[in-house]
């Protein structure tokens, strides 16, 4: 698998080192064809992004917002997945333009890509098995098996607990089916995300503890260097946020106004 991951990377890095030189991205549609905005996502963190079960479509709060944006820009918006910890890479490898995966704005992200201005507020939320006493919050973790989703800020706080044995996984999914199965004690994840879980069924066989452990604000990443794009995002974000379409958006996803 890891084999393959890499010849598809090196095959992407290719394919775009020959498109990079006859036009296709944003900067280079000024001749009149309809300018496109690549967007990479990571589908498996819902309800932000997600794909249905055999569908390629791609649902949620980043992706209806992507198009707002792209549709205020003037810009034609082609998503593709990808994992979480290879949406920076891409954007580097100028593979897409813009990475929108309810992605955390922190110190360290900043100093590899351009972060829009927040459009989420979030936050990390420890998750156990229902009928797990044990664990009452993060402090409980010392020692534990903790599932997680590969470079996310979850799998970061996880490295953190003492002699925590922590799991990172490619998409959310595994890692709580991971903690279902009982082979992880918990999972560690944005809090919206969790909750959203819980409230899809999952409460079934899963509960939150604690408070939720941080703020984190979630921004929308371009390329460093590519200022131009990240002002456009933040003017479109600003107008949307006017116009009302921001909140039309917000609602039908968290049922509130912001
Ligand atoms: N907000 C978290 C982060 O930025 C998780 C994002 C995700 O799993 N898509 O790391």
């Amino acid at each position: 698998m890891k084999k393959f991951l890499a010849l598809l990377m090196t095959a992407m890095l290719a394919l775009a080192l020959v498109t990079a030189g006859c036009g296709g991205s944003e900067e280079k549609a000024a001749d009149g064809g309809a300018k496109v905005l690549r967007v990479g996502t990571e589908p498996s963190f819902a309800p932000f992004e997600m794909q249905a079960d055999g569908s390629d479509e791609f649902t949620g709060f980043d992706m209806d917002l992507i198009r707002a944006i792209g549709k205020q820009l003037g810009y034609k918006v082609e998503i593709s997945a990808m994992g979480f910890d290879a949406l920076i890479p891409a954007l580097q490898a100028d593979n897409i333009d813009v990475a929108l995966a309810g992605m955390s704005i922190t110190e360290e992200r900043k100093q590899q890509v351009i972060f829009s201005d927040p459009y989420y507020k979030s936050g990390l939320l420890v998750m156990v098995p229902k009928d797990n006493n044990d664990i009452k919050s993060i402090d409980d973790l010392k020692g534990k098996r903790i599932a997680v989703q590969i470079g996310t800020t979850g799998a970061f706080r996880a490295e953190k607990v003492e002699g925590a044995k922590v799991t990172a996984f490619n998409d959310n999914g595994s890692a709580v089916l991971e903690m279902k199965n009982g082979a992880a004690d918990a999972v560690i994840n944005d809090a919206p995300v969790l909750k959203y879980f819980l409230a899809q069924g999952g409460s079934e066989y899963a509960k939150t503890v604690g408070e939720v452990l941080n703020a984190e604000d979630y921004g929308i990443a371009v390329k460093k260097g590519n200022d131009k794009l990240a002002a456009d995002i933040n003017k479109a974000l600003n107008e949307l946020k006017q116009n009302g379409e921001f909140d039309k958006i917000y609602n039908k996803w968290f049922g509130e106004a912001k």
